[in-house]
């Protein structure tokens, strides 16, 4: 593709009155000085004001501004414990002990914008450049199911090769794969993706192929430190055009949305506010918010100074502390760690309230069919910084990370009954607020937990999991919940009908 066509593509791509409906009165939802005034108001907050905003939480209801920024105002060690307990009791509440999983697959690292932290940014020349046909997305897609995977948030830089036309295609290449299984088969049940901002018009093309969830991080909230990060002559310069992505997501019909900041690239108490703000903002203009948040921290990228160098990299503990004031904020919406985490701080942060991660994480292109092929230059280090955008601090196998949640009390789940039932949007948000998607969940967590220990997992795997499950099944047995009606006996059905190799039934 000529530098021309690439340049005319890029000058399309903003429609400036998709930013303009959203704004009230000329303006969005981030207004730095308030933000700043809230922290700085509520230093020093009380104990017992502290904990009445505790309590609010676990009632499962969502923190206002002024309430979260109390909460991040803390400073006494005991007052954060109790956060930290809160923070699992409410995860509990709504999502009992599950965890969910899904795996990353990076179809294309062409990028036209500069962000300054990411190897994908098109100055790096040490990058090198690919983007994955159908048949290799399908192999890909083949050697994620093999770990057995069930859910992918499929990830692409912004360049007219893999505009919207180029992910509906990789989207329904990866919902058309389908592998044999040590007893049953394997497949992607649910297809997320992690991609630019676009139109709603390109939004739309992506619900027709059945998009699951739309994942966009905003990066920085800070106004002045997302324009020195991103070139205001790139797409992602216009911090309002990404700000209002998920806004034209909703009105193309996709009502699973996910948000994000990046930390690490500003203060992030800071990011935390911004992060409820967007919230909110989705509830007021759509009634539902985020289906999840995401806070990856900024990992070294190839050739990036800042990745290194921000005077704003957050330590573990103040990692911690902002996992657990979004946990007590928004408390039904899912909280994703992932793998660019290390394993001690991954579990640390699960047990204060994050619901999903990933696994057998590959973000090099074309990084899953290599190490399956184990290529000599894999087998040294299985990480390439001149192929992937940052490094991962996990690298362990999905079987690895599933054995030790299951030996945590954890019951892995590759669930993705609620988007098939129609539990998405408002719906799926209302029955987590009132804490009934996790009693479905528990039921569909134990099937496809069952469908794992039999089609993929290692001999210690499944003599931990089949524990857990015997332990999952008694509990089962005694809630009141699935004693009504004919809900047990459908549910006992459908598990003996899975121990028997019968793939994908769910309630
Ligand atoms: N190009 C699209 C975009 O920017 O929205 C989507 C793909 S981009 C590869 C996905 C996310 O990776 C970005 O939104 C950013 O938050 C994250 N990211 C970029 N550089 C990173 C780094 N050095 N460490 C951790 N995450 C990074
Ligand atoms: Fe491109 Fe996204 Fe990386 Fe920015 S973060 S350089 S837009 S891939």
């Amino acid at each position: 593709m000529s530098e021309l066509a690439v340049n005319d593509w890029v000058k399309q791509v903003i429609k400036t009155d998709e930013i303009d409906k959203y704004l009230i009165d000329g303006k969005d939802f981030i207004d730095e000085e308030v933000i700043k005034n809230e922290l700085s108001v509520h230093r020093n907050p009380d104990k017992q004001q502290v904990r009445d905003i505790i309590a609010k939480s676990l009632r499962i209801e969502r923190l206002e501004p002024w309430e979260t920024a109390t909460l991040l105002n803390v400073e006494e060690p005991d007052i954060w414990e109790e956060m930290y307990a809160a923070g699992l009791a409410v995860k509990r509440k709504v999502y009992d002990n599950r965890i969910v999983f899904f795996a990353p697959l990076y179809c294309s690292n062409l990028c036209v914008n500069n962000c300054a932290y990411c190897g994908f940014r098109y100055e790096n020349k040490d990058e090198k450049r690919r983007i994955l046909s159908m048949d290799e997305v399908r192999q890909e897609t083949e050697a994620v199911i093999s770990e057995g995977h069930k859910r992918m948030i499929v990830v692409y830089g912004e360049h007219p090769r893999s505009d919207a036309d180029y992910i509906a295609r990789t989207i329904e290449t990866i919902y058309g794969v389908r592998k044999k299984a040590r007893r049953g088969f394997g497949d992607i049940r649910r297809v997320n993706i992690n991609a630019a901002p676009m139109s709603i018009a390109d939004l739309k093309k992506l619900w027709n192929v059945g998009i699951g969830t739309y994942q966009v991080f905003q990066e920085t909230y800070h106004k002045p430190t997302y324009a020195g990060l991103h070139p205001a002559n790139t797409i992602k310069g216009n911090y309002r055009w990404r700000l209002y992505a998920l806004h034209r997501a909703m009105e193309a019909g996709i009502d699973d949305l996910a948000i994000g900041a990046l930390f690490g690239l500003y203060n992030w108490r800071f990011e935390v506010m911004g992060l409820l703000y967007h919230a909110i903002d989705l509830e007021r203009q759509f009634g539902i918010g985020p289906h999840t948040i995401s806070f990856p921290r900024m990992t070294p990228a190839s050739g990036s100074f800042v990745s290194t160098h921000s005077k704003y990299l957050v330590n573990d503990e103040d990692f911690k502390k902002l996992v657990t004031v979004l946990r007590l904020s928004v408390p039904y919406t899912g909280l994703i760690i992932t793998a660019r985490e290390r394993p001690e701080l991954r579990r640390a942060v699960i047990r204060v309230g994050c619901t999903q991660t990933d696994a057998s994480t590959k973000i090099g292109i074309g990084g899953y069919t290599a190490a399956l092929k184990k290529l000599s230059y894999l087998e040294q280090s299985d990480q390439e910084i001149d192929k992937q955008q940052f490094t991962l601090g996990d690298t362990r196998h999905l079987d690895d990370v599933v054995r030790e949640l299951a030996e945590m009390g954890m019951i892995t789940s590759f669930c993705t009954a609620g988007y098939r039932c129609g539990r998405t949007g408002d719906k799926i948000m209302g029955l987590l607020k009132s804490c009934t998607e996790g009693k479905f969940c528990k039921l569909n967590a134990v099937l496809t937990f069952r469908e794992y220990l039999d089609d993929y997992a290692s001999p210690e795997t499944k003599a931990i999991g089949e524990n857990l499950i015997d332990q999952e099944l008694a509990q089962i047995r005694e809630i009141p919940f699935f004693r009504q009606g004919t809900l047990l006996e459908t549910f006992e059905k459908m598990y003996q009908d899975t121990l028997k190799g019968k793939r994908d039934v769910y309630i």
